[in-house]
C-alpha cells in the first residue's frame, strides 16, 4: 500500500508539461576524411501531458529519444523551442527551484548511487540544499520517502551494494521524488532489470503518477510496457515525432506506416502474420545522413514518389497526429 504522506496529489487536472517545436541539434567534429557536421537529434517535438497522465515515447535505438528526455529535464542541450510545466517556462531560466520542477529516474539505478554514502544522507541531503526541509523534519521526510517506494524507513542506514536492483531503482525514484517534481522522467528505467522486477517497478511508477498527480514520461523500446502504463504515445523516427495519440487507439488503428512497422515487430503468440504485412527492414539510417523527404522513405513499404523529395507535416486525425502523405486521404 503506497503512502502519500508529505506529497498529496498535487495538480491534478492541471496541464503539467508542454513541449513546443523543441530542436536538439548537435555539432559532429570533423573526423578521418570527414567534415564537422551537425545531427538533428531532436526536430521540433511537440508534446503535452497533463498533470496526472502518462505519456510513452518509443522508437528504435538512436532515434532520439535520450536527447529529448536530456532536454526536457535541462540536462541536455536545447537549441531552440520551449519547455513549459505547470504554465512555467523552463527553456531560458532554469533557477534551482525550476529545474525541480522535472526530475529524471536514470535506466541504471547502480551508476547513478554513490556506493559510499548511506541512501538516508543521499535523501537528507537533497531536502537540506534544495530547503525543502529543516531540523527533525529531514529525517521523517527521508523514512516517508523510502516507505512511499515501498521500502523500510530502517533501509535509511544501509549503502547502495545492501539493494537488489529493483531496489535500486526505488531508491532512484525515491530520490527524484525528494525534490517535489511535477514531471517525472523514466528514460528506459526499467530496461535493466529482470521482467518480475520491471513488473513492480512499472505499477510503482503508475501508482505514484495517479496518487502524486505527476506527469510521467516513460520512454522505452518495450511497446508492450508502454501500453500497460501509458495514457498516450509518441512514436519517433530519426528525431521527428511521426505519430502520437491516445494508447489504445494507437496501438489497434496505428496510421503511420512506421507505427504499424513497430508494432507488427512485435512477437505476439495470438497472432498469425498475414503474408506481406509490414516488417521493418534494415536499420535506420544514420543521424548523420537523414534521406530527404520523408525520412522512412529508404524503408517504408508504401513509399509514393513524393515521400523521396517532400517531408509530410504533421496532420490530426480524430485525436492521432500523425506526419504521412498518406494522411489524411490515404488508406
Ligand atoms: Fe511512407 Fe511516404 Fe508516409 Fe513517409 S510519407 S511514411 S515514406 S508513405
Amino acid at each position: 500500500m503506497l503512502q502519500t504522506t508529505g506529497l498529496g496529489v498535487k495538480g491534478a487536472g492541471v496541464t503539467g508539461l508542454e513541449v513546443r517545436g523543441l530542436h536538439v541539434r548537435y555539432r559532429v567534429p570533423a573526423g578521418l576524411g570527414r567534415k564537422p557536421s551537425y545531427v538533428d537529434a531532436v526536430n521540433g517535438a511537440d508534446l503535452s501531458v497533463a498533470a496526472g497522465s502518462s505519456l510513452g515515447v518509443v522508437g528504435e535505438s538512436g532515434c532520439g529519444k535520450s536527447s529529448l528526455a536530456r532536454a526536457i529535464c535541462g540536462i541536455g542541450p536545447i537549441t531552440s523551442g520551449s519547455v513549459s510545466v505547470g504554465g512555467v517556462e523552463l527553456t531560458r531560466r532554469r533557477d534551482r527551484a525550476a529545474a525541480r520542477r522535472v526530475q529524471m529516474v536514470f535506466q541504471d539505478p547502480t551508476s547513478s548511487l554513490n556506493p559510499r554514502r548511506t541512501i538516508g544522507s543521499m535523501l537528507r541531503e537533497l531536502l537540506t540544499v534544495h530547503g525543502l526541509r529543516t531540523g527533525a523534519a529531514v529525517d521523517r521526510r527521508a523514512a516517508e520517502l523510502l516507505e512511499l517506494v515501498g521500502l523500510p524507513a530502517s533501509a535509511l542506514g544501509d549503502r547502495p551494494h545492501a539493494f537488489s536492483g529493483g531496489q535500486r531503482q526505488r531508491i532512484g525514484i525515491a530520490r527524484a521524488l525528494a525534490l517535489e517534481p511535477e514531471v517525472l522522467m523514466a528514460d528506459e528505467a526499467v530496461s535493466a532489470l529482470d521482467v518480475s522486477t520491471q513488473a513492480v517497478v512499472v505499477d510503482l511508477l503508475h501508482t505514484l503518477r495517479a496518487e502524486l498527480g505527476l506527469s510521467l514520461v516513460f520512454i522505452s523500446h518495450d511497446l508492450g510496457v508502454v501500453r500497460a502504463v501509458c495514457d498516450s504515445v509518441a512514436v519517433m523516427y530519426l528525431g521527428t515525432i511521426v505519430e502520437q495519440g491516445p494508447t489504445e487507439m494507437l496501438f489497434e488503428s496505428p496510421r503511420h506506416p512506421y507505427t504499424r512497422a513497430l508494432l507488427d515487430a512485435v512477437p505476439r503468440i495470438d497472432v498469425v502474420r498475414p503474408p506481406g504485412s509490414a516488417r521493418l527492414s534494415g536499420e535506420p539510417p544514420s543521424p548523420l545522413d537523414v534521406p530527404t523527404g520523408c525520412p522512412f522513405h529508404p524503408r517504408c513499404p508504401v513509399a509514393v514518389a513524393r515521400c523521396r523529395t517532400e517531408q509530410p507535416v504533421p496532420v490530426e486525425i480524430d485525436g492521432q497526429t500523425v506526419s504521412c502523405h498518406l494522411w489524411p486521404h490515404g488508406s
